[in-house]
C-alpha cells in the first residue's frame, strides 16, 4: 500500500456498486492494511468494509472517518484486489457483496481473540502512565485470560481494537488466536515406535514378545491399533514408555472419505502421452498465462498428469489450485493428493464446518497449504503466486452459480490466471463448446490424451430403439430385452451394474384420468412426481408435498394416472426382476442426509450393492472396476428441454454415464435406450466421438447466433405478487427499447428478447420474468446493462420485486 495511508478505499459489503474513501485516525495508521476488515460509519448505521488499498480520491471533504481495524492479519492478499474488481465489474455484482462471498462464512478475528496480562503488564499495573481504562482491563486480564469480544461486556464499555493494538505494543498484554468449535478432518493419533527393542523377557513372556513383533514388523504402528492388537497390553505398554523402550507420539492422520486411513503413494512413471503433456504444462511455468484444454477420455490418466504437474510447479514454489465440480469428487481427489502431497494439501467446500473452512483458509493465508482442492467457490482461495489453476471436468454446469452472485468458477479460473500470470488447465472427457471453440480460435491449447492408461478397451455401446417397445406392457416397456439379458449375464457373472435415469421420483406426470388435468404443484408452474415411499406427490423444484390419495383440483375425480417413469419406479421393476440382487438407489431423494452419498460409493465399492440406479449423481468421475454394465434406461430426457445447450448437455451426460463401465480389468458395455436413436447428440455418445457432436453444434449454435458467436445476459424478475411483478417487468422492458432507441450504437448491437414469462412460471411461490439481452461485443452488453440499471430510478422497484442479473447465463427455464 502507498504510503499515504490517511485516507483508504474501503468496499462495504452492503449492495452498493461503488467504493468509499474513508479517513485514518492517526491512532489506527499502524493498524491499516488491505486486505483487513474495518468498522466504518456508514449512514445511520456501523458496517462492515473492506480494505482495498488507499484512496485516489481527490476530493477530502466531508469525509468520514474508519471507526475500528477489525483484523490483524489481512483476510486475502492484496493481489486478489484487482480480480475482485473484476469480478465485480463483469457480473455487475457489488464488489462488497462479492468480497464477503469470496471469503469463508463465520469469521470472526475480532471474537476469536483471546487475552491475556503480561508479566511487565502486572508490574506496571497501576501506574500513573496507564489511563483508567487501561488500568481497568489490566486488572480484569490480572484475574484470568479473556476473549477480546466479552471484554466490552465485562467493562461494559467500548473497547476499540486500537488500544488493545497500543498495550500489546507496549508488551503489557498479550493476544492469542483461538479457534473455536472446529473439528478439523485431519486428525492427530498416537502412535508407537521402539527407542530400543531390547525388552527384558524376564516376566509376562507372551505377551512382551507379542508386542516385540508387533511393532517391528510395523515399524510405526497407532496406539489403538497396537492395543486392539495384543489384548491387555495397556498396563505393559505404560511400562515401556516408562522405562524408555518405545516413543509414543502424535502424528497427523488423514482419512479418506470412508474413514480408512490413506496410505502414502508414490508417483508412477508416466506413458508417453502423460509425459508429453506434463512436459508441455511445467515448461511453460514462469512464461505468461496461457490456457490449456487437456481432452481425454476418462482414465486416460489426466488426474496423475495433474498431480505430477503440480508437484514441479511446488518444487519451483507455485502454488497450486484445484477445482472440483462435486464433494463426492472432491473426496476423491483430495484422497490421491493427500496420498501423493500429505499435510501441504487444503480443501474447500460447503460440506465442511464454519470452523473448518475458517481453519483452511487461514492455513492458505500462511502459506502452509500449497495446494487447494475445492468446489466452486475454492477459486477465491486466498493463494499467491499461483503456477496451475487445474478445473477438473470443466464441462460440468454446477461450477455456475445460480443464486444470487451469478459467477461461473471455469471462467473465473481463466481470469484467476491471467491475473496471476498462471497457467489454468481445463479438463474433461467431453469438453465444452464454448471451450473446445477457444480452442479453434486459439485462445487456448489443446493438450490430448487419446488412450487408457491400463490399455482398457473403451466400453461397447449399444443402442436399443424404445419406439419399437412402446406396446410392451409393465416394466418391460422401460426395461426392453437387451437390456434385461445384458444385466442378468452382469449379475451371472458377479459383477455390478448401473442403471441410469435422469428423473426421479415414481413417475414423471401424475395426471387425472377423467379430464387430463396434470397435477401441478400449488407454488410452482411444476407437475407433481409421486414418491412411492413418502407415500406423497411432490414438487422437484421447491419440496412442495401432496398425500397421494390427492384427487384432481379441476374435477375431483380421485382416479390419477402416471405418465412417464422415474428412478424410484426403475428400482421397484428391477426388484421384481432380480429378486436375488442388491439394489440400491442413489439420488436427491436418497442422499439429503450428511454422508449418504459416501455411504452408497462405499457399498458399491465393497460389492454389496449389485444394481444401483441413479440419476445424474452416478454420472460423474466415480471408478469402480467391478461396475461391468451400464444402462442408461431413457437417454432424452434431457434432449428436449428449451434451452440452447440441451444437445450439449445430453451428449455430456451419455458419455460421461457410458464412461463408467468397465474401468477394471473386464470389458465394460453400455446399453443406451432411447426414442430419438438418429439425434446427433445420441449417435455421437455412441460413437464416443466429440468432434463429430462439435461441428454439427456449433453449425447449429452459428446459425441461431447463439454463444459462443454472441453473448448473453438474462435479467431475472421474480416477485410473489403476479401483478406488479409483471407490471415491473414491462417496465424494465420499457426501458430496454428505449435505451436502444435513444442510442445508435446500442440499436446495432444490443438484441433485447422479451420480457417474457420464464418457461417455469412460477417457483416457490414466486412468479419469474425474463428478458434476454443479447449481442455480440461483451462490453457493449455491460455498458447497456449498466446504463439501465445505473442511470434509472426504476419507478416500482422495491422489496416486492427482485431484479437478478446473469451474466452468461446456463439455467434459463
Ligand atoms: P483420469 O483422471 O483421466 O480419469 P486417472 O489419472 O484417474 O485418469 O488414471 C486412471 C487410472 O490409471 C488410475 O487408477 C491411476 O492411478 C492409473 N494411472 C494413471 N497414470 C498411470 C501411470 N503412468 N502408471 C500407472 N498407472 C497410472
Ligand atoms: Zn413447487
Ligand atoms: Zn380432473
Amino acid at each position: 500500500m502507498a504510503t499515504d495511508r490517511s485516507y483508504i478505499e474501503i468496499a462495504i459489503a452492503l449492495p452498493v456498486h461503488q467504493t468509499f474513501t474513508y479517513g485514518v485516525p492517526e491512532h489506527l495508521l499502524p493498524l491499516v492494511s488491505e486486505g483487513k476488515r474495518v468498522l466504518v460509519p456508514f449512514g445511520q448505521h456501523r458496517v462492515t468494509g473492506y480494505i482495498l488499498g488507499t484512496s485516489e480520491n481527490q476530493t477530502r471533504k466531508e469525509i468520514k472517518h474508519i471507526l475500528d481495524v477489525l483484523d490483524e492479519e489481512p483476510l486475502f492478499p492484496s493481489p486478489m484486489i484487482p480480480f475482485f474488481k473484476w469480478i465485480s465489474d463483469y457480473y455487475i455484482h457489488p464488489i462488497g457483496e462479492v468480497i464477503k462471498a469470496a471469503l469463508p462464512g463465520g469469521i470472526n478475528l475480532y471474537d476469536a481473540v483471546s487475552l491475556a496480562i503480561t508479566q511487565q503488564g502486572e508490574r506496571m499495573m497501576n501506574e500513573k502512565t496507564l489511563s483508567p481504562v487501561e488500568n481497568q482491563i489490566l486488572a480484569l486480564l490480572k484475574s484470568g485470560r479473556c476473549m477480546a469480544k466479552n471484554l466490552c461486556k465485562k467493562l461494559d464499555r467500548d473497547i476499540p481494537k486500537s488500544l488493545l493494538h497500543t498495550l500489546e505494543v507496549k508488551g503489557l498484554i498479550s493476544s492469542r488466536r483461538e479457534l473455536k468449535g472446529r473439528a478439523t478432518k485431519s486428525c492427530k493419533e498416537e502412535y508407537v515406535s521402539f527407542i530400543r527393542s531390547d525388552i527384558p523377557m524376564d516376566r509376562f513372556f507372551a505377551r512382551r514378545k507379542n508386542i516385540l513383533d508387533v511393532i517391528e514388523s510395523e515399524v510405526e504402528i497407532s496406539l489403538k491399533n497396537l492395543k486392539n492388537r495384543v489384548t491387555g497390553s495397556i498396563g505393559l505398554i505404560k511400562y515401556l514408555k516408562k522405562e524408555a523402550y518405545i516413543n509414543i507420539f502424535e502424528k497427523e492422520v488423514y482419512r479418506d472419505p470412508f474413514g480408512e486411513p490413506i496410505k502414502s503413494d508414490h508417483a508412477p512413471f508416466l506413458t508417453t502421452d502423460q509425459t508429453r503433456v506434463t512436459s508441455t504444462l511445467v515448461s511453460s511455468l514462469g512464461q505468461g498465462f496461457h490456457t490449456f484444454l487437456l481432452a481425454g477420455v476418462t482414465g486416460s490418466g489426466k488426474t496423475e498428469v495433474y498431480m505430477q504437474a503440480a508437484a514441479e510447479a511446488m518444487n519451483q514454489g507455485y502454488s497450486v489450485l484445484v477445482l472440483v465440480p462435486e464433494i463426492a469428487l472432491i473426496s476423491q481427489m483430495e484422497r490421491r493428493f493427500r496420498a501423493r502431497f500429505g499435510e501441504c494439501v487444503a480443501v474447500l467446500h460447503s460440506r465442511l464446518s464454519a470452523g473448518e473452512r475458517y481453519d483452511q483458509w487461514i492455513r492458505i493465508l500462511q502459506k502452509k497449504a500449497p495446494i487447494v482442492i475445492g468446489a466452486r467457490s475454492a477459486i477465491f482461495a486466498p493463494l499467491e503466486h499461483i503456477g496451475f489453476i487445474i478445473v477438473d471436468e470443466e464441462h460440468d454446469t454446477s461450477y455456475k452459480q445460480e443464486s444470487k452472485f451469478r459467477y461461473n468458477a471455469r471462467d473465473l479460473a481463466v481470469v484467476r490466471g491471467k491475473f496471476e500470470h498462471g497457467q489454468v488447465v481445463l479438463g474433461s472427457a467431453t469438453p465444452s463448446v464454448q471451450s473446445y471453440y477457444n480452442v479453434k480460435e486459439k485462445k487456448f491449447i489443446e493438450l490430448n490424451l487419446k488412450k487408457r492408461v491400463n490399455k482398457q478397451p473403451l466400453p461397447e455401446i449399444t443402442v436399443v430403439d424404445l419406439r419399437k417397445n412402446r406396446d410392451k406392457r409393465g416394466s418391460q416397456r422401460f426395461i426392453t430385452k437387451p437390456l434385461y439379458e445384458a444385466m442378468k449375464e452382469t449379475l451371472d457373472r458377479g459383477e455390478q451394474v448401473l442403471l441410469f435415469l435422469n428423473r426421479r421420483g415414481f413417475a414423471g406426470f401424475p395426471i387425472c384420468a377423467e379430464c387430463g388435468e396434470a397435477l401441478k404443484c400449488k407454488n410452482c408452474d411444476i407437475s407433481l412426481t409421486l414418491h412411492r415411499k413418502a407415500n406423497a406427490y411432490k414438487c422437484h423444484f421447491c419440496g412442495y408435498s401432496r398425500p397421494s390419495v390427492s384427487s384432481c383440483t379441476i374435477c375431483g375425480s380421485t382416479k390419477i394416472t402416471l405418465l412417464g417413469l422415474g428412478t424410484e419406479k426403475i428400482e421397484a421393476a428391477v426388484k421384481s426382476l432380480f429378486p436375488s440382487a442388491r439394489v440400491d438407489r442413489m439420488d436427491h431423494d436418497t442422499t439429503t442426509r450428511k454422508g449418504s452419498i459416501l455411504r452408497i460409493l462405499k457399498r458399491l465399492r465393497n460389492q454389496d450393492i449389485d444394481i444401483l440406479i441413479g440419476t445424474q449423481m452416478i454420472a460423474k468421475g466415480h471408478d469402480f472396476p467391478n461396475i461391468t454394465l451400464v444402462g442408461i434406461v431413457c437417454a432424452d430426457l434431457s434432449l428436449n428441454f428449451p434451452d440452447f445447450r440441451a444437445g450439449e448437455r445430453t451428449f455430456q451426460l451419455l458419455s460421461q454415464v457410458a464412461g463408467r463401465a468397465g474401468r477394471g480389468t473386464a470389458p465394460g458395455k453400455v446399453i443406451m435406450q432411447t426414442y430419438n436413436p438418429d439425434h446427433f447428440s445420441i449417435r455421437s455418445a455412441k460413437d464416443q466421438d466429440f468432434k463429430t457432436f462439435y461441428n454439427k453444434e456449433i453449425t447449429d449454435r452459428k446459425t441461431l447466433y447463439y454463444p459462443p458467436f454472441s453473448r448473453l445476459i438474462q435479467l431475472k424478475i421474480s416477485g410473489k405478487d403476479k401483478e406488479k411483478t409483471r407490471l415491473f417487468s414491462e417496465e424494465i422492458g420499457h426501458l430496454c427499447a428505449t435505451l436502444r432507441k435513444t442510442e445508435k450504437s446500442f440499436a446495432k448491437s444490443v438484441e433485447v428478447l422479451g420480457p417474457i414469462e420464464a418457461p417455469i412460471f412460477r417457483i416457490a411461490k414466486h412468479y419469474r420474468w425474463q428478458i434476454l439481452l443479447k449481442g455480440l461485443n461483451v462490453r457493449t452488453l455491460h455498458r447497456y446493462v449498466r446504463r439501465l440499471l445505473f442511470e434509472n430510478t426504476l419507478q416500482s422497484r422495491n422489496r416486492d420485486v427482485r431484479l437478478g442479473i446473469d451474466v452468461d447465463p446456463f439455467f434459463m427455464l
